[in-house]
């Protein structure tokens, strides 16, 4: 099985458009422990993202994963932009070394992955959104080819979101709370959650 252009088609707009939709809920876990900007933040990205989405979707997917890895650099600011950008950035290359979407997804998604982990010089249990990435990627290399696998991801990403609330953070703005963090879940994991979720959603058709 290929991953058909209309399909990533859908897949990109249903994912700016959840993104967009989730602006306030984004913007109110910032509020509890950030600066209150991430919803904007992201909305504005993603707008910028949809308003490209004929041009991107044109492209051959590699170079649509750069492009929006560019786009959002360039629009969402904060820490999340270059964060996001990088993940996409990295995946557009990794795609562009002969490798195939649905096919190669685990493999593709971790350059992501890493990619975010070097620039954020971050890992696994410092309350970011690498709590759910990680997490993602970790379902996605063990479900490969299996039965269930979107369902799985979903699941994996709302219960990694509702892990983040225990944790404290010692990355980000929310760092700087120190244990005042902890209770809160990450707004840059919920905005992970939302992408996940999106293309889950998209894959199965049924948005
Ligand atoms: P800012 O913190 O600059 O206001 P945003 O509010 O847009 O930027 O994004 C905050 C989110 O970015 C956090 O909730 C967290 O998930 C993520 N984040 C921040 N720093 C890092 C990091 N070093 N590594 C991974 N993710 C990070
Ligand atoms: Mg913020």
């Amino acid at each position: 099985m290929s991953l058909q252009p209309e399909t990533f088609k859908t897949l990109v707009k249903v994912a700016a458009e959840r993104v967009i939709a989730s602006a306030p809920e984004l913007t109110s876990l910032d509020q509890a422990i950030g600066d209150g900007d991430h919803g904007t933040n992201m909305k504005r990205g993603f707008e910028a993202v949809l308003n490209k989405l004929d041009a991107i979707s044109s492209l051959p997917f590699d170079e649509a994963l750069k492009t929006i890895g560019k786009t959002l650099v360039m629009t969402v600011g904060g820490a999340s932009g270059p964060l996001y950008g990088s993940f996409f950035l990295a995946a557009g290359e990794a795609l562009s070394h002969s490798r195939q979407l649905p096919d190669d997804l685990a493999e593709i998604f971790g350059s992501g992955v890493t990619a975010v982990s070097a620039r954020g010089r971050s890992q696994a249990g410092e309350k970011t959104m690498l709590d759910v990435l990680i997490p993602v990627l970790e379902t996605l290399k063990a479900g490969a080819g299996q039965p269930n696998l979107i369902e799985r991801v979903r699941s994996t990403a709302v219960e990694a979101v509702e892990r983040t609330a225990p944790m404290q953070a010692t990355k980000g703005r929310a760092s700087f709370l120190g244990t005042r963090s902890v209770g809160h879940v990450d707004p840059g994991a919920r905005s992970s959650c939302v992408l996940v979720q999106a293309v889950c959603a998209s894959l199965e058709g049924r948005q």
